[in-house]
């Protein structure tokens, strides 16, 4: 069996360093260490740090029933709200967001004090979107996710509308949405914030799809850059199959393909990859 291997498969920057400041506060020794909600979306990196006693923080718990310590926030960001819950509670922060979303939380807090009506293309129950709403000043946003909510968009001629997207959302989706919402003759800024690494995993992931009889995506359950990678191959390549790990693999599937190619999302770790990637050559 020929396997292909995307070069792009893996930790991107944010979550590498995400976990990274996760490893540094556990090598301090100091305690207790918490994460707010999953440090990334992956159950085994997730278990892998419980085990070293680093315990979450469920979105909504009640922070005063927990023994203050240091709390690093996710590399999704979580709303200026919970920020300051934690700090007025004590915790010591340890802030893991990553840049390219910080970058949005000052896009969106600047242009809604400004008088622009904010438009989030992305899913609003993801956990970027909603760190991303918590630093809108106001109410006067809306999250679309598909060309209908789009179309259904309406706000009065010539308002003023911000548009951003949350990092991981399909690209070229992104421009279509943005192209519907501009011809409908508002005042328009459109920022393109879908992260580089997000870009060249979902093209170098089309690209091999569309060369191989049979595609391998790895990545969390919850992980949203996975799923979208597994939507893009699936475009390409009807043989597409979304594993978490290497037990998930059916090998009596995936035997019948001369050619299969892997990616994986930007929350799975490189020992994953490589034992998917041993499975399917043996
Ligand atoms: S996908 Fe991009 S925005 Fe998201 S954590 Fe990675 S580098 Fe940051």
């Amino acid at each position: 069996m020929n396997v292909k291997l995307a070069e792009t498969a893996g930790f991107c920057f944010g979550v590498k360093r995400a976990v990274d400041m996760v490893n540094e506060q556990i090598a301090t020794g100091k305690k207790p260490i918490y994460t707010y909600g999953p440090i990334i979306h992956n159950e085994q990196v997730v278990s892998d740090f419980e085990r070293q006693g680093v315990s979450q923080i469920p979105e909504g718990s009640d922070l005063s029933s927990l023994e203050p310590g240091i709390v690093i926030i996710r590399s999704h960001g979580v709303s200026r709200q919970i920020k300051e819950d934690l700090e007025a509670k004590g915790f010591e922060i340890v802030d893991a967001t990553c840049p390219f979303v910080l970058k949005i939380h000052r896009a969106v807090e600047k242009y809604s004090r400004e008088g622009y009506f904010i438009l989030i293309v992305g899913d609003p129950k993801h956990a970027e979107v909603c760190g991303i709403i918590g630093w809108i000043c106001g109410e006067r946003y809306a999250v679309i996710q598909n060309e209908e909510d789009a179309k259904n968009f309406s706000l009065e001629t010539g308002e003023k509308i911000c548009i951003v997207s949350q990092t991981t959302h399909n690209f070229n989706k992104f421009q279509e949405l943005v192209e519907i919402i501009e011809q409908k003759g508002y005042d328009v800024i459109a920022m393109n914030t879908i992260c580089n690494a997000t870009e060249e995993r979902q093209r170098e992931a089309a690209s091999i799809a569309s060369m191989v009889d049979a595609m391998i995506v790895i990545g969390g359950r919850n992980s949203s850059n996975s799923q979208k990678l597994y939507d893009i191959c699936r475009e390409a390549c009807e043989n597409t199959y979304f594993v978490q790990t290497k037990e998930d693999l059916s090998m009596s599937a995936l035997q019948s393909f001369d050619c299969i190619g892997i990616t994986a999302g930007a929350s799975t770790p490189n020992y994953i990859i490589q034992e998917v990637q041993r499975e399917c050559l043996k």
